[in-house]
């Protein structure tokens, strides 16, 4: 088994190990849910502090010109793409991860008006599963939502699909589908093919474009550490922009917003789908966070995701044989940046956890989820993690009467 003294060695010689002094992370708490609500970055506060003091606060309603205020969701868009491979002026920021599908799911019916059938998987996270029966249900004809198990996508691919909508990475287990294959399955029906990237974007690479995926939507607080809430990106791949439309548009998807006409006519380029006037003071926070992806590769950051999560998964089994069994996949190619480990008691580990100093997150049923952000974590944090997990467990913290209870957001 690995030493600590090793994994201190591993760290002196990590390349990415200089970018954790770019992340405010208090003072000896080990932070494994960067999946769920990435921290601070200096650039990020340094961002908004000149946005809020100088755009906003001096430049006034003349910074929606001035300082290009206009032009940040499809900039931001911009500096996203590449992240998940796609163009420049395939992908915007703007909304929430949910109002992105929305608006997808939307257009993309109005492109297979024969076809009447959605499909998506009962694993799926609840938010996309009410937002694509919602939009089946306010549609202009009857539609209907499959949701089907995972193992079952291709008995239900036939020629009444007119979209399927998947979560690249399952958000309990870790797992990651296979993004390319899916969609060359779901292409051969003839059916349009969404993506929900949240637990992929900024965690392992993306290649839209090699894929030929239509739609994607993602968040930005989560491995892209935009701040809580922080706005949601949507990719339209661009063979279908100018065709694909915007089920919920508002003057700012306009060609031309200050001419005030009463007719809708839909901006040229990502443009198109923005509704409303842009949260420029939460887009600042995200475009600093952006910044330190002009130090570091995705490729880089999934090769030490890899060996992390290699490391948490080998330590655990070797200092708790038998005690969590392993929800993760163990082969790489199937697996994201976390690694969610199953227990009766799922809930009362992750408290006495926190109480430790090591922040991971509960799932239902019984998912104690950790997630290994590779832009601020050492080798030794995952060791110690292991550590307080042994301690946790020995000392059976975790069944104390205090987490019985649970909180709201667990
Ligand atoms: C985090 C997450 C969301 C959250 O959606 P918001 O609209 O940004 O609150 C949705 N779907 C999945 C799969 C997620 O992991």
């Amino acid at each position: 088994m690995i030493s600590r003294d090793e994994c201190a060695a591993l760290d002196a010689v990590d390349p990415l190990a200089p970018l954790r002094e770019e992340f405010t992370l208090a003072g000896g708490l080990i932070y494994l849910d960067g999946n769920s609500l990435g921290p601070v970055s200096r650039a990020a506060r340094e961002r908004v502090t000149q946005v809020i003091d100088h755009e906003w606060a001096e430049g006034l309603v003349k910074s929606w010109n001035s300082a290009g205020w206009m032009a940040t969701p499809t900039r931001l868009g911009d500096r996203l793409a590449p992240l998940i491979g796609a163009h420049a002026g395939e992908v915007l920021v703007a909304d929430t991860l949910t109002i992105g599908l929305a608006k997808l799911i939307g257009g993309a019916l109005s492109l297979r008006r024969d076809r009447h059938v959605i499909l998506t998987e009962i694993a799926n996270f609840h938010s996309d599963i009410y937002i694509v029966r919602a939009m089946a249900h306010f549609a202009d004809r009857d539609v209907v939502v499959r949701t089907i198990a995972r193992e079952d996508l291709a008995a239900n691919l036939d020629s009444d699909v007119a979209l399927v909508m998947l979560t690249h990475v399952d958000f309990r287990t870790g797992e990651m589908l296979d993004l390319a294959g899916i969609t060359a399955q779901v292409h051969d029906v003839g059916a349009l093919m969404l993506w929900d990237f949240a637990h992929s974007a900024g965690a392992v690479p993306l290649d839209v474009t090699g894929a030929n995926v239509d739609f994607a939507a993602g968040c930005t607080y989560k491995y892209l550490n935009g701040g809580p809430g922080s706005p949601g990106f949507i990719y339209v791949r661009s063979s279908f922009q100018g065709v694909l439309e915007n089920p919920i548009p508002g003057w700012l998807g306009h060609a031309r917003p200050f001419d005030f006409e009463l007719d809708y006519a839909p901006a040229a380029g990502m443009q198109a789908f923005v509704t409303s006037s842009p949260s420029i003071v939460a887009l600042a926070v995200l475009d600093g966070a952006l910044d330190v992806w002009n130090r570091v590769t995705i490729d880089a950051v999934r090769a030490k995701s890899l060996v992390l999560t290699d490391l948490f998964i080998d330590l655990v089994e070797a200092r708790l044989p038998g005690v969590f069994t392993l929800a993760t996949p163990r082969e790489h190619a199937r697996r994201g940046s976390q690694v969610s480990l199953r227990h009766p008691q799922s809930y009362g580990v992750v408290q006495a956890m926190i109480e430790r100093g090591v922040v991971g997150d509960f799932r239902d049923p019984d998912i104690a989820r950790f997630g290994f952000a590779p832009l601020y974590l050492r080798y030794v944090d995952v060791y110690d993690a292991v550590e307080h997990l042994v301690g946790v467990i020995e000392s059976e913290d975790h069944l104390a009467p205090r987490f019985a209870v649970r909180q709201a957001v667990t």
